[in-house]
């Protein structure tokens, strides 16, 4: 170790790290690295104790310090069910941009909060999860709907408008096949992009492509993955500033366990390209839609 290299060190205990990939990370664009998980417990300890004191006091100026809510679940599946299957996500943001996260899911009689930090745009550190009833008291957990969020709920938000009703069992597991197959695609796209390719930060100037893309593609593909998967890619080109791209949905197929019938398609994966070749790889399998392009 010599004076003129970076130094890397934990945020709670100050021991050096060799390399900035030994830190443990829990809060998006932040420099917060840990050296461990009892580290990262015992930096949030103080904040946990304060959302759950939050907690008491605003239970008691609402009147509903003890709501007497049932439920089943364990704890953990409770958390992950709502973490993997939000209905609302609100992000609470400080002007240092230190954000927490609060998410909600509605039950049929009551609503369960996690309150959370987010990292990698997924839940990292858990501060604390309560059941209520009160809308008043839900209202204290919603500031500004979750931009980070938002984008990986699309695939969610189908499964809900189109199922209509309640989760089971078996759109639980769809839903963690879903995720499994958006890390899978997003790790491989990572590995194809080029430089050049339309950048991260600029996808959100290409979400109206999303609606046009799945109602009128100019393709659509159908293929098998390894483990046997059925997608279905949907292709259009657009042009915006004068320059060609493309946009590329792929979808999961599911098929109902009660009716091979009943089969529907949940987008995976959604991204603009201007990449001639990373195109081509996607248009691969059976064509199933979409006039013959030379
Ligand atoms: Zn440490």
């Amino acid at each position: 170790m010599k004076f003129n290299k970076p130094l890397y060190f934990c945020t709670e205990c100050k021991s050096v790290v060799k390399q900035l990939q030994k830190l443990l990370f829990v809060e998006e664009h932040s420099t917060k690295g840990f050296c461990s998980e009892t580290c990262i417990e015992d930096f949030y300890h103080p904040l946990v104790k304060h959302f759950e004191n939050l907690d008491k006091k605003t239970r008691k100026e609402l009147s509903i310090d003890r709501e007497a809510i049932y439920q089943t679940k364990d704890d953990k599946t409770l958390v992950e069910e709502v973490l993997h299957t939000p209905s609302e996500v609100w992000q609470i943001e400080n002007e240092l941009s230190e954000s927490f996260f609060s998410y909600i899911r509605h039950y049929e009689d009551y609503s369960a909060i996690v309150l959370c930090t987010v990292y990698n745009k997924q839940a990292s550190f858990i501060f604390f999860k309560t059941l209520t009833r009160s809308e008043e008291y839900l209202q204290e957990f919603r500031l500004k709907k979750s931009e980070i969020i938002e984008n990986e709920r699309h695939a969610i938000e189908e499964v809900e408008s189109i199922s209509g009703e309640s989760f089971n069992e078996e759109d639980f597991q769809f839903m963690q096949l879903l995720e499994s197959k958006k890390s899978s695609l997003l790790a491989d796209l990572l590995t194809k992009r080029l430089d050049s390719d339309i950048s991260f930060e600029e996808f959100t100037n290409y979400e109206f492509c999303f609606q046009e893309t799945l109602e009128t593609p100019d393709e659509v593909f159908e293929s098998k993955d390894k483990e046997g998967d059925v997608f279905f890619t949907y292709i259009k080109s657009f042009i915006k500033d004068q320059s060609n791209f493309f946009y590329i949905i792929s979808c999961l197929k599911r098929v109902s366990a009660e009716s091979t019938e009943d089969v529907s398609v949940f987008p995976v994966l959604a991204f603009p390209t201007n990449d001639m070749d990373l195109y081509l790889e996607f248009r691969s399998g059976n064509r199933i839609a979409g006039p013959l392009k030379n």
